[in-house]
């Protein structure tokens, strides 16, 4: 990834807010060369590492588009353009998740154990990745925020706990 965090993060906007129920739209190749937009992707990225997250998206700083980043728990940051999940496993698995919209709140969401990923890059150039372990986790929680849609729909339960050290999607 060629994205260098800018100096100054934006704000996270926090459930119930309204902008976090919206669905993104779709970001063209041409939008990602402006200055605007390479400005908007270095200061999302540095809002996830001021953060503490593993993940981001756009609609998490009131921005409708489909953007989003990821990481393995902290490595391999990349960012994902217009992402699409293109296959999922037959395989669900239960993991624990929180969010940096729901501050506090975590709790179990069954998924799909492993998916296949089809995205831009911040130059457009055509992704495909194949997720598993965290990494799908990650991809999939952030698809959603682009969707409208937050972890706290599909938990199986919900669990207050202020430990700051579990992983932030
Ligand atoms: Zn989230």
């Amino acid at each position: 990834m060629t994205i260098a965090p800018a100096k100054k993060g934006l704000t996270v906007l926090t459930d119930p807010n309204p902008q976090l129920r919206k669905v993104s739209e779709d970001v063209s190749v041409e939008e990602l060369q402006t200055d605007e937009m390479k400005k908007f992707l270095s200061e999302l990225y540095k809002t996830m590492l001021d953060d503490d997250g593993i993940g981001i998206a756009a609609p998490q700083v009131g921005v409708a588009k489909r953007i989003c980043f990821i990481s393995d728990v902290g490595k391999n940051p990349r960012v994902l353009i217009n992402p699409e999940i293109a296959w999922s496993s037959k395989t669900m698995i239960s993991m624990q998740e929180g969010c940096l919209s729901v501050p506090n709140v975590f709790g179990p969401v069954t998924r799909p154990k492993a998916v296949h990923i089809k995205a831009l890059d911040e130059n457009g150039k055509k992704l495909k990745i194949k997720a598993k372990g965290w990494l799908s986790r990650v991809t999939q929680h952030e698809i959603d925020h682009l969707d409208g849609i937050l972890f706290v729909d599909k938990a199986d339960y919900l669990e207050k706990n202020n430990d700051e050290k579990q992983s932030l999607l």
